[in-house]
Parts: C-alpha cells; sequence; structure tokens
C-alpha cells in the first residue's frame, strides 16, 4: 500500500508542480500566490512521509514503520483530493495514530550512531540539571538568563561546535545532525533559555566563514566558540521586516574609513547580554546590492534596558519590547546615534562592502534548520509532558490516555515530533555536503507550524492546567509561536524561498 501511494503522491505533485509553473509563468508568481503555498505544503507533507521512510529503512524500527505509512497515507489523502480519486478515511488514519500512541516508546534515538546518541544523552542531563529548573521563573518573570547557564553552555564548547577546530571551535567534519541534538535538548529544557543562545553564532559564524577576512576568523570566531562573547544579530527595522532588501539604517564612511551608524533597529533578540551585534546597514544603492554587515562591539547589559555611551560621543540605546513569550532572551528595540565602528568591522572589509545582503542569506540558511530543531525540542517538552498528563490525570473514572480519541491526538503528536525530526535530519545530511538551503528551509516551516499545533493540543489536553502559567505547556504554547515568525516569516518563506525553488525545478 505505501509503495503505491508514494509513488501516486509524488506523479500527483508532479502534474501540480507543472499547472502551478506555467500559471506563474503567464501571470507571475503574485497572481498565484495562494496556489505556491498550497504546493509548497503538500510538498512538505510528502517530504515528511520520504524522511520518515528512509528513516523506518534504515532503523528497521517497526513503530517507525507505522509512523511513516500513516505520513504516505495523509500526503496521499491530501493530494487525492486535487484528483478526487482514492480518498481516505480520516477516521481509519486517526486510529492508525491511536493504535500508535498505545506502542509509543522514546524514540529520539532510533538509527542513531553512538556519537549522537551520546551526544544527547550527556546534553539531556546537562540541560535537566541546569537549564529546566530555571526555566519557568525565567518566563514567568521575564528574568535574564543566569550566567552559570550561558558559563556552563561554553563549558561544554556548545558556541563552537559550527566552529572549525582551527578557529577554537569544537567541528572537525561538518555535523550539522549533532548542532540539531544539541539544540532540541537544549529548547526542551528551554528555548528562550537555551536553545536559542546557539542561533545568533550560528548565523554570524556562517557569515565570518564565507566573507569574513582571516585577520576577522581569527579576532571573532574563538571568542564565540569559547562562549567570551555573546552574539545578537540586528536586521529587522521599524518598517522594513521580511523586505530585507529594503532595509534603510545607514552606514556612513567616515574620512579615516571607520563607519558612523545613526538609526534604528527593532526587535534584536538578547542585544543587551550580547558583546557582539551583527548589524545590516545600508551603505550603498537602493535595493539588496547596498547592505553591508558589520560586527559591533559593546558591554554586555543585564535586564531590559541599557545605554552604551561611546567615548567620542556615539551613542546606543536598547529597550526590550515585552513580548508573550520567548522571554529571557529580551528582544530590543536599539536606536544608533552617531554610533561609531571601526573599518575592520565591516566582514570582508574592502571586499564586503555591499555584500551584507548575501552574507545574511548564508548565515540564515543555517538559522533556519537551527530553528527547526528549536522547534522538534519545545514539540519533544510538550510531547512528553502531555503523555505523562494523560496517562495520570482521571476523568469520568479512567486515564484520559484510555480514551481513542486523546490517544489519537497523542499519536497525532507523536507524528509531528518524529517527521519534523527526521525533516531535518535529512536536510542536515544534505547541509554537510554543501546543498540542502531549500530543505533547511522546508524543514523549518513545517517544523514550526506543527509545533504550534502540538503545543496547542498539549494545552487541549491538559485541560484548565493548560491554560495556567504554572503549568509549563502554556509556556511551550506561547514560545511556539514566535517560531514560525522570526527567521523567514512562514508566508515568505513558504512563497518567496520554498515556493521559487520548487517552480524553479520545473524550468
Ligand atoms: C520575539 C522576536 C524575536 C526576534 N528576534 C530578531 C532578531 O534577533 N533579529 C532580527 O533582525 N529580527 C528579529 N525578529 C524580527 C523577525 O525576524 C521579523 O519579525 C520577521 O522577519 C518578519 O518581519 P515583520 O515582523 O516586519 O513582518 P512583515 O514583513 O511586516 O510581515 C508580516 C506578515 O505579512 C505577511 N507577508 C509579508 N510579506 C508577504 C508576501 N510577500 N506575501 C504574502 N504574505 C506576506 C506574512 O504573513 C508575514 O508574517 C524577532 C521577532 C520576534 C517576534
Amino acid at each position: 500500500m505505501s509503495a503505491t501511494t508514494t509513488t501516486s503522491s509524488q506523479k500527483t505533485l508532479t502534474t501540480l508542480k507543472r499547472q502551478v509553473a506555467s500559471a506563474v509563468e503567464a501571470d507571475g508568481p503574485e497572481a498565484h500566490q495562494i496556489d505556491i503555498d498550497r504546493l509548497v505544503w503538500l510538498h512538505a507533507r510528502v517530504e515528511v512521509a520520504r524522511a520518515l521512510r528512509e528513516w523506518a529503512e534504515s532503523s528497521k524500527h517497526p513503530l517507525t514503520g507505522d509512523l511513516a505509512e500513516v505520513a504516505e497515507l495523509q500526503a496521499f489523502s491530501a493530494l487525492s483530493r486535487l484528483t478526487g480519486e482514492g480518498f481516505l478515511d480520516a477516521v481509519q488514519i486517526s486510529r492508525r495514530l491511536a493504535d500508535i500512541a498505545e506502542r509509543l516508546e522514546p524514540l529520539q534515538d532510533v538509527g542513531a550512531s553512538e556519537a549522537h546518541r551520546l551526544l544527547r544523552s550527556s546534553l539531556r542531563e546537562f540541560a535537566d540539571r541546569e537549564v529546566k529548573p530555571y526555566a519557568s521563573r525565567m518566563h514567568r518573570q521575564d528574568e535574564d538568563i543566569p550566567e552559570h547557564i550561558i558559563k556552563s553552555m561554553a563549558g561544554l564548547g556548545l558556541f563552537g561546535v559550527s566552529i572549525p577546530a582551527e578557529y577554537g571551535g569544537a567541528q572537525v567534519t561538518p555535523d550539522v545532525k549533532a548542532m540539531l541534538i544539541a539544540t532540541e535538548e537544549l529548547s526542551r529544557a528551554s528555548l528562550a533559555g537555551a536553545g536559542s543562545l546557539i542561533t545568533r553564532p550560528e548565523i554570524l559564524v556562517q557569515a565570518l566563514l564565507r566573507g569574513g577576512t582571516e585577520k576577522q576568523k581569527r579576532q571573532w570566531l574563538p571568542a564565540i566558540a569559547n562562549g567570551d562573547k555573546m552574539v545578537a544579530v540586528a536586521v529587522t527595522e521599524p518598517d522594513c521586516g521580511s523586505d530585507v532588501a529594503s532595509l534603510s539604517c545607514p552606514a556612513k564612511e567616515l574620512p579615516d574609513g571607520d563607519w558612523e551608524i545613526t538609526g534604528t533597529k527593532l526587535w534584536c533578540s538578547f542585544a543587551g547580554r550580547s558583546e557582539l551585534v551583527m548589524l545590516l546597514c545600508r551603505t550603498g544603492q537602493a535595493g539588496h546590492r547596498g547592505l553591508s554587515a558589520f560586527v559591533i562591539e559593546k558591554p554586555a547589559f543585564a535586564g531590559h534596558e541599557f545605554e552604551y555611551r561611546q567615548p567620542g560621543g556615539g551613542t546606543l540605546i536598547g529597550k526590550a519590547i515585552p513580548t508573550i513569550g520567548y522571554r529571557g532572551m529580551h528582544t530590543f528595540e536599539l536606536s544608533f546615534d552617531h554610533f561609531r565602528t571601526l573599518a575592520s568591522s565591516l566582514i570582508g572589509e574592502g571586499e564586503g562592502l555591499n555584500r551584507g545582503f548575501y552574507l545574511q542569506m548564508e548565515g540564515f540558511a543555517m538559522g533556519r534548520i537551527q530553528t527547526a530543531g528549536r522547534a522538534v525540542g519545545v514539540m519533544q517538552a510538550a510531547f512528553e509532558d502531555t503523555l505523562a498528563y494523560t496517562k495520570d490525570r482521571v476523568v469520568f473514572g479512567q486515564p484520559i490516555f484510555a480514551n481513542e480519541l486523546a490517544r489519537s491526538k497523542v499519536g497525532m503528536m507523536a507524528l509531528w515530533l518524529q517527521g519534523s525530526r527526521q525533516l531535518s535530519y535529512l536536510a542536515a545530511r544534505m547541509l554537510d555536503e554543501g546543498n540542502g538551503q531549500t530543505e533547511a528551509s522546508l524543514a523549518k516551516l513545517y517544523a514550526c507550524r506543527v509545533a504550534e499545533s502540538l503545543t496547542r493540543e498539549a494545552t487541549q489536553l491538559h485541560g484548565a492546567m493548560g491554560y495556567s502559567e504554572e503549568a509549563d505547556v502554556s509556556r511551550y504554547f506561547v514560545d511556539a509561536r514566535v517560531l514560525g515568525i522570526f527567521e523567514g516569516a512562514e508566508d515568505v518563506l513558504s512563497l518567496r524561498v520554498i515556493g521559487r525553488a520548487l517552480l524553479q525545478e520545473m524550468d
């Protein structure tokens, strides 16, 4: 059955791609946004099924085979609605999920190498001990991330996972999956208090590795790797988020070759505590060819507000914007006024002038796959709590889990979780080989959307308790909401990154 459904799904998807491609060719992509978005989501379903099938074939674990088959049936069902053929009964699929829920066991290490297993178990133990006990308070009181978390993460070398050993990092050969495992385990304990600390260095590190001078790499990479310098990334502005090419914050070159910045950046996470801020500024013509990336240095500040005055009179004022989740990181409005930075802070120096857009985008590919890992970590936490709660809580004289409908929801949660995980690992393998940019975006898109659905079901199955601040699932729910907004807003990622790449394949 699964081989037949898979072949049929792929055929229907290819036909749909052709139809959308010719419609787009005739009228342009803006006239067919809804078609492109639907194509991307159907493609995501097929890719999730493919990732789970590969996992099942390599691991030989029976449950992984069941999950792959249900994902294949779901993809087939969604695609066959387009052709009107072979409609599958949704009730049958839900029953399969309820059955899977009854047989569930921890699956995160199934098929993993010994090294990856060890990495996960040591990080889980670390995050449970060092991060989890502080996660709820950090969220509810909107406190700073405790310094001991940052120090102990640095001690484990977690900021240097993607930095080559020659620049003081831990990477001998590219291993994006190792970075994902670290991210998952930290995010399982706290998205904002640990799992997200690696994202910003990942973006800056990629930009430096691809576009920095040798001197810049030696200046910043070892300090990032050993946790001496925390990193923030300031791209978004008050009038400009998704449309990065339209950023306006200007950097003006001074007669001595240094730069002066006067302007505002918005939504800059972790800007207070960070010592390095990767900053995208306008240095040239309108559009993406007039942007440059800088690394500015500043002292670390605690709390929700700071003011940094340079000896020459330039200032940088930061004010945290209150948010419903993702607390601990604190996300700032940054106002630069005659802020001076050295000529050597321009990534790539002379060669890097007006190349910032490209460097930022290359950094974002790593930021996106890392964000898929963050979503998986949050889902893992919500899933575990829900499984335990539904088995413990008695309603109408029996545990919630004894109900078929509740079990089918738990089964669906398992499918979202494992599907996202395997999709991100598939992209990780491709990134290790120097490809996989679109796959990384797809993993981010899918994992972040289903993280919302999964945490929603988690709060639902917890009843009123799920709506209390006391229960961790309410934090997972508000934390998950941000994942589809940053590192590529969902619709923009679907239409302008993944959709565009899928349609290019048809050229
Ligand atoms: C908690 C938090 C932390 C953040 N941290 C950082 C950070 O550290 N550094 C940083 O630089 N930024 C950060 N951001 C900002 C984030 O990257 C931006 O919010 C994101 O890029 C989207 O930009 P925007 O908010 O201006 O949305 P807009 O660009 O205004 O888009 C809003 C919505 O409009 C729709 N839309 C837009 N364009 C299209 C289109 N072409 N077709 C169809 N629909 C469209 C989409 O639904 C999109 O979500 C953070 C945001 C949050 C909430």
